[in-house]
């Protein structure tokens, strides 16, 4: 296994639309284990094969209990409410916004070895399969949100959020 370079926005890479994946051979499980071990070093809960410059139907989700979900060709099958909340990227670094998004979240894909499954998740992990099957398709979360807030502001707002759970 290695780690894969991700890369930041104004990479091309970033705005492309990727390719089905049509072979579950070695080369596929070697990205996926890659971008495993990208995920887990860069401490994301996401990570789609464009940041890392493979233009393929292929991203990775660590869900709440911290298991990795390998999202072969993913499809979003179903989704549901609403939460709005912070996101950030690995390719926009020190960057975040707020964005809505559903607030639960049904995925259909295909593993390492091509079988179809099913998985349904809520909250942070079905934000993140929707942040990162858009990465497939050449968009960035920047796309949704008024402002994006640098790491001060970021703090700023965490506090705000804060001090507004402290009156309830
Ligand atoms: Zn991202």
């Amino acid at each position: 296994m290695a780690l894969r370079k991700i890369v930041v926005q104004g990479d091309e890479c970033l705005r492309k639309v990727c390719r089905p994946v049509t072979e579950f051979n070695a080369r596929l499980h070697m990205l996926l284990d890659d971008m495993k071990e990208t995920l887990i070093d860069s401490q994301g809960v996401g990570l789609a094969a464009p940041q890392v410059g493979i233009l393929r139907r292929v991203c990775v989700v660590m869900n709440e209990d911290d298991e990795i979900i390998e999202l072969i060709n993913p499809e979003i099958v179903s989704a549901e409410g609403e939460q709005t909340g912070l996101e950030g990227c690995l390719s926009v670094p020190g960057k975040f916004g707020i964005v809505t998004r559903p607030n639960v979240v049904r995925v259909r894909a295909q593993d390492r070895d091509g079988e179809f499954f099913e998985v349904e998740d809520e909250g942070l992990t079905a934000r993140c399969f929707c942040h990162e099957l858009e990465h497939l398709d050449g968009h960035l979360f920047v796309e949704h949100v008024d402002r994006l807030m640098t790491e001060e502001d970021l703090e700023a707002y965490i506090q705000e959020q804060e001090e507004m759970e402290e009156d309830e």
